[in-house]
């Protein structure tokens, strides 16, 4: 498994750094965002450092599907069967930690508006 030693989630990853963990599969990591954006937001991590969600599609396709499955899980062992999910992609699209990540958010007033 590939990982960067100044990465934040390889960090998390490594249980250098705490981080409130709600589950986990073989190959990723699901936790609660450090400044959440809506009353359940979490945070799917593959284990494996990628820098964005093309780069781990490129090296390993299946384990984005198994990313999504994993966010699946702990939104609804939360309660939340309806819920968003966001990939930034690139600094000039927000991203700020540069290892994969799929933002899972739900239960904000705004949900429903439309954002795409
Ligand atoms: P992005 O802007 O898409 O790269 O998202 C990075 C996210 O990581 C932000 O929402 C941060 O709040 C979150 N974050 C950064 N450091 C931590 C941490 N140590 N634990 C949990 N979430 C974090
Ligand atoms: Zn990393």
């Amino acid at each position: 498994m590939s990982t960067v030693a100044d990465c934040v989630f390889c960090k998390i990853v490594a249980g250098e750094i705490p981080a409130e963990v709600l589950g986990r599969s073989d190959d990723a990591i699901a936790f609660r965002d450090l400044n959440p954006q809506a009353p359940f937001h979490v945070l799917v991590v593959p284990l494996d450092h990628h820098e964005n969600a093309a780069e781990s599609a490129a090296a390993d396709p299946a384990s984005l599907g198994r990313a999504v499955a994993l966010a699946d899980q702990v939104a609804k062992e939360a309660g939340n069967a309806d819920y968003r999910m966001i990939v930034n992609t690139g600094a000039g699209a927000g991203q700020t930690v540069f290892h994969t990540h799929v933002h899972v958010l739900a239960g904000a007033s705004g949900m429903t508006e439309a954002l795409v």
